[in-house]
């Protein structure tokens, strides 16, 4: 029989978390949220409003129900006031193996006995993050998409020692927030569909970064074969450069392979501030970029 979850905390509230913890609020769970920045959840509110006028409405959400959702999240003051009733945790910080190893020893200490600790992490796999708590059973992997509010596919995966019945938990809390589930059946870094939209990345950076082809070219491209609104360039420059540099870099030191490492071209635009979206500059300019005008798709 699958757990009862009704109180969630998330831990971290920038561009994922924020949008994780709205929608969960928005299908009636009592969210408790906590970041060590307590202004980032109000910023990045800001920012993905910003973000909608060219997302369009998702399908998880009405636009307009966005801000009531926000305004049902209890914002806690510290890790204790956020964890103490939670039946689920969701861990949204930084991609940093040591630092999500830090935080999630910290959540096992606060958190019930009974509760499910899960990382939104885009590529280490739970296997090495559970070891730093006392309840490696209750630890999985759940994966949102970045912008959650328009992309409503969630990957589950669990680690060395997660029971089938902590796994089918995860899948209904998904299901009840109308997102649909994509389950792991055996560990791989970049989860389901994370590895395939991992190679995309993968190949359209090295393309871009290499000179071969303007991004623009690839991101129409994409947009008129998947019908999509934005290409990968676009959809990076909404997760963020940084993240996605980090998460390249997870991936790269696992395999030490110097195909996997992200390109110095890449590193150059972080270095000057130039993170997508929420910097207002990445590949595109916002709030108004160029693949939302009506011309793009012309060439
Ligand atoms: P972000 O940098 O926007 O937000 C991270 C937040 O964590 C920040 O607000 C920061 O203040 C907070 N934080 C850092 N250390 C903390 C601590 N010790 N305690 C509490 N809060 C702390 O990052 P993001 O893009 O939201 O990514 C978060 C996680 O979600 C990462 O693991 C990332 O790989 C994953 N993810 C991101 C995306 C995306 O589209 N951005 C998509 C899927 C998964």
């Amino acid at each position: 029989m699958s757990q009862q979850i009704k109180k969630v905390a998330v831990i971290g509230t920038g561009t994922l978390g924020a949008q994780i913890a709205i929608q969960v609020a928005y299908y009636g769970y009592a969210v408790k949220a906590y970041d060590q920045d307590p202004e980032i959840f109000q910023k990045t509110i800001q920012k993905v409003k910003g973000m909608m006028k060219f997302l369009g409405e998702g399908p998880t959400m009405p636009a307009e129900e966005w801000e009531k959702a926000a305004s049902k999240i209890k914002l806690a003051k510290d890790l204790d006031e956020v964890l103490k009733e939670a039946d689920l945790v969701i861990e949204a910080i930084p991609e940093n193996l040591e630092l999500k190893r830090k935080v999630f020893a910290q959540i096992d200490s606060l958190a019930p006995k009974s509760a499910l600790l899960t990382t939104n992490s885009s590529s280490i796999p739970i296997s090495k993050i559970e070891s730093a708590t006392r309840r490696p059973e209750k630890c999985l992997n759940i994966h949102f998409y970045g912008p959650a509010i328009s992309i409503n596919i969630v990957d589950i995966m669990g680690g060395t020692k997660t029971p089938p019945e902590v796994i089918e938990t995860a899948k209904q809390f998904i299901k009840s927030i109308h997102c649909i589930p994509l389950t792991v059946k055996k560990e791989i870094l970049g989860f389901c569909f994370n590895s395939v939209w991992r190679a995309i990345k993968k190949q359209t950076l090295y393309m871009w970064a290499e000179g071969f082809v303007d991004f623009r070219d690839v991101d129409r491209a994409w947009m008129v074969f998947t019908k999509m609104n934005k290409g990968p360039f676009g959809l990076m420059d909404i997760v963020g450069l940084d993240v996605v540099h980090d998460i390249e870099m997870s991936y790269y030191n696992e395999s030490k392979d110097p195909r996997d490492h992200p390109p110095k071209a890449l590193k150059e635009m972080i270095d000057r501030k130039e993170l997508g979206m929420k910097t207002g500059k990445g590949f595109y300019t916002y709030p108004n970029p160029e693949f939302t005008k009506p011309d793009f798709l012309k060439g």
